[in-house]
């Protein structure tokens, strides 16, 4: 990956070039930012400037043999952890991270889940033995001229234990190896590392970013739904634009007609939908649109699917959010509450 090939890269390569040139290269990074805005990308782009065996450690020289096994994700000095449930090996995971990576350098969470088969995140993790094969591989000797590097995919999903067995690594690190911690969220890493790490923040893109990486005009209906990441916008792209929204036209339509009866099938479809998050987003804009709702109505009724976004970006039990969203709005929209009994009555009955 080329820094000119990352969204920003002219940024963090100088940021970059700036620590190198001045000999102040932090042994661990926390990079901290939306999913989809390129993160990974220049981690890439930073560790094939690292590792290339011809350049200045801030551009590589994009021939010799490290560039081409680090574009691969291939170098044994680029060691890389991503968070995989407990049954699946390190270097099993890894190999469909990086054949995932390759087809679609903006790989989302809910991307690796939907690779993996998975419905949630529940199982995925970062887990002790991973840096415990970490540890060992650390341990080898590197010749005077060669530099590692350690990447740590959605480092909010290390499990305490991991963490803590990291501290001691990062406190006092191997030789010329850099620790790069990339993160969608601060407060899920433990502060204990959190505090040894030098923290660089990267913000959402900007529609004009995302339609200049997108190459075309997009809907502007569409935009919002994207929240500033380009791998957000390729999904919702790849969903079929506008039709993205369905399931959640549908569930809102039937919270609006009031037929209880009518809502199940709805809910269960939306709950299903890989990209919850998204969709309600794209709740929080039909609701903004919505012509019989007060003002009032609206903007409680979008601070509660903000809300629930937000839980389920954080990984918080999708279905149980949607559900307390569901009853919310109901409440909300009806002054009652969901018939919650006799609807469940008539489901087990019919
Ligand atoms: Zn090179």
């Amino acid at each position: 990956m080329r820094w000119d090939l990352v969204p920003r890269g002219e940024v963090w390569r100088k940021r970059w070039g700036e620590l190198v040139r001045g000999g102040r290269l932090p042994a661990a990074s926390l990079w901290i930012g939306p999913e989809g805005v390129g993160k990974t990308l220049a981690a890439w782009a930073l560790a094939r400037a690292v590792l290339c065996e011809h350049g200045d450690r801030v551009v590589a020289c994009e021939a010799c043999s490290s560039c081409k096994a680090t574009t691969q994700w291939l170098h044994p000095h680029l060691l890389v952890a991503v968070p995989l449930p407990a049954e699946v090996s390190w270097e099993e995971g890894l190999a469909q991270w990086r054949a995932a990576l390759q087809a679609n350098p903006y790989l989302t969470f809910g991307g690796w889940l939907r690779e993996l088969g998975l419905r949630s995140s529940a199982r995925l993790s970062i887990g002790v033995e991973v840096v415990r094969r970490l540890q060992e591989r650390l341990s080898l000797a590197l010749a005077a001229s060669q530099w590692r590097i350690v990447i740590f995919w959605h480092a909010e999903t290390l499990t305490r234990q991991a963490s803590n067995a990291l501290l001691k690594l990062v406190e006092e690190p191997p030789m010329r190896t850099f620790f790069l911690f990339l993160s969608t969220r601060l407060e899920a890493l433990p502060i204990t590392l959190r505090s040894r790490c030098q923290v660089w923040r990267f913000s959402p893109l900007s529609p004009q970013e995302l339609e200049a990486l997108a190459g075309t005009a997009i809907a502007p209906s569409l935009l919002p739904l994207a929240q500033g990441s380009f791998g957000r916008l390729k999904e919702i792209l790849a969903e079929g634009g506008p039709a993205f929204l369905q399931p959640v036209r549908e569930w809102l339509r039937a919270l609006w007609t009031g037929h209880a009866e009518a809502l199940l099938a709805p809910l269960e479809n939306l709950a299903k939908s890989p990209q919850l998050s998204e969709l309600l987003l794209g709740a929080v804009l039909l609701v903004r649109a919505h012509p019989h709702l007060s003002p009032f109505e609206k903007a409680y009724s979008m601070d509660l699917l903000l809300q629930a976004a937000d839980e389920i970006e954080a990984h918080i039990q999708p279905p149980l959010v949607l559900w307390q969203t569901t009853l919310a709005l109901w409440e909300a929209w009806r002054g009652e509450k969901l018939p919650l009994l006799a609807w469940l009555g008539r489901e087990v009955s019919s």
